[in-house]
């Protein structure tokens, strides 16, 4: 993208108190300094969408899912572009670009073709047949408060943002500091598409800052980060007893079955745990293997991480780009030297590569990972798999549910015992043969964590419904007029009981 283009996308932030520098992860080079606003600019934003949400909510949800599926449209056109930004700013690879890009278009259509089946007014059945109807509304809850991470920058955006407008809320945006410019352009091509300005508002600045202010000022949040700062989000909202989901952390662990293939199952946890330089809320942190297999397992891994390409590249000749920047470097080569000071074996990797970049690190794979090693229970977020042979499959589930987290799991092996495997597992999805693109691409299926990973779900109808209240709306005076006396209860008492009977008869 063309520095007039990006000074043209930044042109829509208001002037803030300061600003901060965004460097280029792959090259360590200044992109741009982006605005940081103060709390009262972002309760100013959220003033301004709360006067304007009303109109939006009357242009009715037909024209909204023929603006989505408008939308869907105009990203595909723009999805290099789309892609140049994402790698811009986060420094993933092509091929990591382009599976994020893809999948979030499909946001567009998703919601562009369920949005009014799903919220429109429907009948539900009544109390008591003949004297009452019932209907039951999903009405906007106002303005969204959205808050998103660096790392998937384009796909966390339109999740969570589509289906809020498409439920005719306002949304107000705060991005992360590192990836303004891809939600920017994206909020472009949807007024490109004909959604108002006014409906989708973009804030950047301080997490804190600009974060407290919208939880403290919104209607509903939706919140993607880590599990520390849902926390503070989740209390901040329930003292204003509005909603939110939380979309968090997780220590995804994969299991190994007798009866898989060595070969495929390295070829499952190389993607499963590498894409985006493991910087993925679902990639897989742990694996759990058979004994039998173990050292072949091993073999294969360091095989096929030696045949990687890591490196920057504005094509798909690269697997695996950079880490995020410096914290996410410091925190990967913490993790992986604290594991080896424990006593974990160093399989593959376990470097930086600043010849590649100055935030390149080499996918690792660690073995036996003692229980006092950080990373053993922790979040790595980044290129580090750890191995585990294991002697017994009820012990291997077991250590693959001793977590605090939820959120994805993964099962390589014959499909029928994984999945009954995959039942025992408790966390939000299990891939299975897959590390989390067979779940993680489906929109129709809810996304989201068990326990310290998450509340509520995003994607499937349930990620609209998340954005609405409800309202039920009771109508009386069908063919029989609701009794008022006690002496009138007396004499309908036979009817509404051949009603209630009747009720189980056809439910
Ligand atoms: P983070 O919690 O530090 O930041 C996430 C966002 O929250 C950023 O935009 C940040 O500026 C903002 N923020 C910071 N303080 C805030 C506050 N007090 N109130 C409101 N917002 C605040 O997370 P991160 O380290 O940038 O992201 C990585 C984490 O996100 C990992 O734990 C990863 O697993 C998780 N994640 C989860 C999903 C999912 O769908 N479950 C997806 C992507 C990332």
């Amino acid at each position: 993208m063309s520095e007039t283009s990006i000074v043209s996308l930044l042109s829509h932030l208001p002037q803030g108190q300061s600003t901060v520098p965004v460097i280029n992860p792959a090259t360590g080079k200044k992109i741009y300094d982006l605005q940081q606003l103060s709390a009262e600019q972002v309760i100013d934003a959220v003033s301004k969408a709360r006067d304007y949400q009303p109109i939006l909510a009357k242009t009715g949800l037909p024209q909204r899912q023929r603006l989505l599926l408008n939308l869907h449209d105009i990203l595909l056109g723009s999805d290099e572009r789309l892609m140049d930004l994402v790698q811009l700013e986060t420094g993933k690879s092509r091929a990591h670009a382009f599976e994020e890009t893809v999948g979030a278009i499909a946001a567009a259509s998703y919601y562009g073709k369920i949005s009014v089946k799903t919220l429109a007014r429907r009948r539900t059945r009544a109390g008591v047949p003949l004297l009452t109807k019932t209907y039951v509304d999903q009405v906007p809850v106002g303005v969204v408060g959205i808050v998103t991470p660096w790392n998937y920058p384009l796909a966390l955006t339109l999740l969570d943002v589509l289906p809020a407008l498409a439920a005719g809320n306002a949304v107000v945006q705060k991005v992360d500091n590192q990836t303004a410019l891809t939600a920017l352009f994206a909020r472009h091509l949807a007024i490109e598409a004909g959604w108002p300005e006014e409906a989708w508002t973009i804030v950047t600045g301080d997490g804190e800052t600009v974060g407290n202010a919208l939880v403290d000022s919104v209607d509903y949040v939706a919140f993607t980060g880590s599990t520390a700062t849902g926390l503070k989000v989740a209390q901040r909202a329930s003292a204003r007893l509005i909603g939110y989901s939380l979309e968090l952390g997780g220590k995804n662990p994969m299991i190994v079955l007798e009866g898989a293939k060595p070969k495929r199952a390295a070829e499952i946890a190389v993607s499963g745990a590498f894409s985006s330089a493991g910087q993925l809320c679902v990639a897989i942190e742990r694996v759990y293997v058979p004994r039998s297999m173990h050292q072949e397992f091993l073999t294969e891994l360091t095989k096929q991480i030696d045949a990687l390409e890591v490196g920057r590249s504005d094509d798909f000749s690269t697997d695996i780009g950079s880490l995020g920047g410096y914290v996410q470097l410091q925190r990967v080569s913490g993790y992986v030297s604290d594991a080896v000071a424990n006593g974990a074996e160093l399989v593959a990797g376990g470097h930086a590569l600043p010849n590649t970049g100055p935030y390149f690190y080499a996918p690792t794979v660690l073995n036996n990972v003692p229980a006092s090693a950080k990373l053993y229970r922790r979040e790595v977020f980044g290129p580090v798999l750890a191995v585990e042979p294991y002697d017994d499959l009820d012990d291997a589930i077991d250590q693959a549910n001793d977590s605090q987290y939820g959120l994805n799991a993964a099962i390589v092996g014959p499909v029928k015992l994984a999945t009954r495997v995959a039942s025992r597992l408790n966390t939000g999805s299990v891939n299975i043969n897959e590390g989390f693109r067979a779940s993680f691409a489906s929109m129709e299926s809810p996304m989201g964590g068990m326990k310290a990973s998450g509340h509520g779900r995003r994607n499937g109808p349930g990620g609209l419904l998340r954005f609405t209240e409800t309202r039920v709306i009771g109508v009386a005076g069908g063919l029989i007029r609701l009794p008022s006396r006690a002496r009138d209860y007396e004499k309908m008492a036979p009817l509404m009981r051949l009603m209630v009977k009747s009720m189980k008869l056809f439910s």
